[in-house]
């Protein structure tokens, strides 16, 4: 008996902690993607900054089809050639000496959260344990992630939390300054907030975080599971501000559509997470490490990250034309590279989740980030053709909203 699943179907048989869109979609290509009616739709959400080569990128097809005829998984009892290779490359081109790998960001800012702890513990005692975060951040759904991310609609309810996590002002370094002090373990930042509005950390604020750190021995963490790996047109973020961390997290973009996440370190803190302190089943999967590092190695070409700029400047372009046609429909265009947030202006106050609809029904996925910013964050080589029909289609969104 063949039987086809319906979106009615997905709310019958889930727990209802997401409201996904009416399509049901089954196939893509590129930065195409189709839904059961064969309707078409441009992809400018990109999986939430995951499908950095769009989808089915033969490159990664070829990754995970020759992997998938010799292993596909062995645990942490035994080392694999995939994830060497993957680590290696990780090291050879960021700041890091050091790589954990796992299956998520979520997993990474785990691991990257309890290194700092264990490492203060190691060094100074238990006492120095207090982790400075910042308000509107965001690093994931775990309880002690949710903590750290410090937006409260996000911890309520679950409570009591993990202790020790206090929030600062994003790019306020007086802010952080009041709160530092000889208990601080670590503080952790994403030098460009994701979810939290699209919002790039101003460089004096980073340069500021990373004298503070020194001065209080404490650890710069930069999640980057958003704005790694090409997504802002450096490999990583923080190589746009010459500041570089004790620890980064990666994900997303990273696994190209497979689940994976890494957590990279320097030789200073690494040995901290010692033997046994720490661990995932899946962590270095063969599967996941073979696509991840074929598209890390697709992603780092000069040429690839080149383009990531030059697109930055095409949908920016096209997003302020669009507000300009329509009696300034954004406040702000903002962001880097390919992770672009559009601000809704007063008239259209709290409408970002109605417009994300309304270019659904007209043929372009978008993502938003909170109530009042659309975001995009599309394939990392999505070709100019695909963007201009993207626009277009997002175009007739905001007129379909308007009338
Ligand atoms: C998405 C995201 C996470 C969480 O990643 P998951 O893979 O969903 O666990 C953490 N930090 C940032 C900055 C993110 O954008």
């Amino acid at each position: 008996m063949s039987w086809t699943p319906s979106r009615e179907d997905f709310d019958h048989y889930f727990v209802p902690n997401y409201a996904p869109q009416p399509e049901l979609l089954v196939r893509g290509e590129g930065s195409r993607v189709w839904d059961q009616n064969d309707r078409e739709y441009v992809d400018f959400a990109g999986g939430i900054a995951v499908n950095a080569l769009g989808h089915r990128h033969p490159v990664l097809m070829e990754a995970l089809k020759t992997q998938a005829e010799h292993i596909w998984h062995l645990s942490n009892v035994y080392a694999n050639e995939p994830e060497i290779r993957l680590a290696r490359s990780l090291v050879e081109h960021t700041f890091a000496d050091k790589v954990f790998l796992c299956s998520s960001g979520l997993e990474a800012n785990e691991a990257a959260f309890k290194l700092a702890r264990r490492h203060a513990y190691l060094k100074h005692g238990e006492a120095k344990h207090k982790i400075i975060a910042f308000k509107q951040s965001f690093h994931g759904r775990s309880l002690f992630t949710v903590t750290v991310g410090g937006q409260e609609k996000y911890t309520e309810g679950f409570r009591p939390a993990p202790q020790g996590i206090v929030h600062a002002e994003f790019n306020d370094l007086e802010s952080v300054r009041a709160l530092m002090d000889d208990t601080t373990c670590a503080v952790v930042v994403e030098p460009m907030q994701g979810e939290g509005g699209v919002r790039p950390a101003d460089a004096d604020f980073l340069k500021g975080l990373r004298t503070l750190c020194d001065q209080y021995e404490a650890l710069l963490v930069f999640d980057e599971v958003q704005s790694g790996v090409g997504r802002t047109g450096e490999l990583y973020a923080y190589m746009h501000y010459g500041v570089k961390p004790d620890i980064l997290t990666s994900a997303k973009a990273l696994g190209g559509g497979f689940p994976v996440g890494a957590m990279l370190a320097t030789d200073e803190v690494a040995p901290s997470l010692g033997v046994g302190t720490h661990g995932s089943t899946y962590g270095g999967n063969p599967l996941a490490s073979a696509v991840s590092y074929a598209a890390l190695e697709f992603i780092r070409q000069p040429e690839v990250l080149a383009g990531v700029k030059e697109r930055h400047e095409w949908f920016v372009s096209g997003l302020k034309r669009i507000s300009d046609n329509h009696g300034g429909l954004f406040k702000e265009v903002r962001g880097m590279g390919l992770l672009i947030g559009a601000e809704m202006a007063d008239p259209w106050h709290g409408r970002a989740k109605d417009l994300l609809q309304a270019a659904m029904a007209e043929g372009v996925m978008t993502l938003v980030a909170g109530p009042n910013i659309l975001r995009l964050a599309p394939s990392l080589i999505i070709p100019p053709s695909d963007v201009e029909e993207g626009l277009a289609r997002l175009e007739r969104a905001v007129k379909r909203l308007a009338n």
